[in-house]
């Protein structure tokens, strides 16, 4: 069966927002497999966000991300990662659906990087190597 990787970013974690966040993608009917409380290290951020290397807001977005503990969850059920980054709603949460996790949940904190709550796998390949480096 297929799996993803689930982040609650460091602001859900601060705002108390995980049970919320669990809640949601248990309610969803997908199983957690695994689940740990991480304080991410540099290293496994920049492997993480290869892809964004050089974009404007990597380096926000590396700071944001060890700005405090998140929470990695390894998530499994039929069309999971689609079905996971349905439930997140779009990228920026200011315009991210309501009923979606950015969209009920998240807003723009007028910083460099969006602190938008989740993170999910966006492919079978990704969420292969996420899951790798995060559950190892
Ligand atoms: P994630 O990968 O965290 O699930 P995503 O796939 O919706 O989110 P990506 O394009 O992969 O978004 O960007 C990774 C993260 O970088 C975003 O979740 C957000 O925190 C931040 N980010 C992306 N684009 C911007 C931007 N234009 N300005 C500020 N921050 C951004
Ligand atoms: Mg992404």
């Amino acid at each position: 069966v297929e799996e993803t990787l689930v982040l609650v970013k460091p602001d859900g974690v601060a705002r108390g927002l995980t049970g919320e966040i669990l809640r949601r993608i248990e309610s969803k009917g997908y199983s957690l497999v695994d689940l740990r409380l991480v304080q991410a290290e540099r290293d496994l951020l920049e492997r993480h966000y290869a892809e964004h290397e050089g974009k404007p807001f990597y380096e926000p977005l590396l700071e944001f991300m060890e700005s405090g503990p998140v929470v990695a969850i390894r998530v499994a059920g039929e069309r999971v990662i689609e079905g996971v980054r349905a439930l997140m709603g779009a990228t920026d949460p200011t315009t991210a659906a309501p009923g979606t996790i950015r969209g009920d949940l998240g807003r723009d904190w007028g910083l460099k990087v969006q602190q938008n709550l989740v993170h999910g796998s966006d492919s079978p390949e990704t969420a292969a190597r996420e899951l790798d480096l995060w559950f190892r």
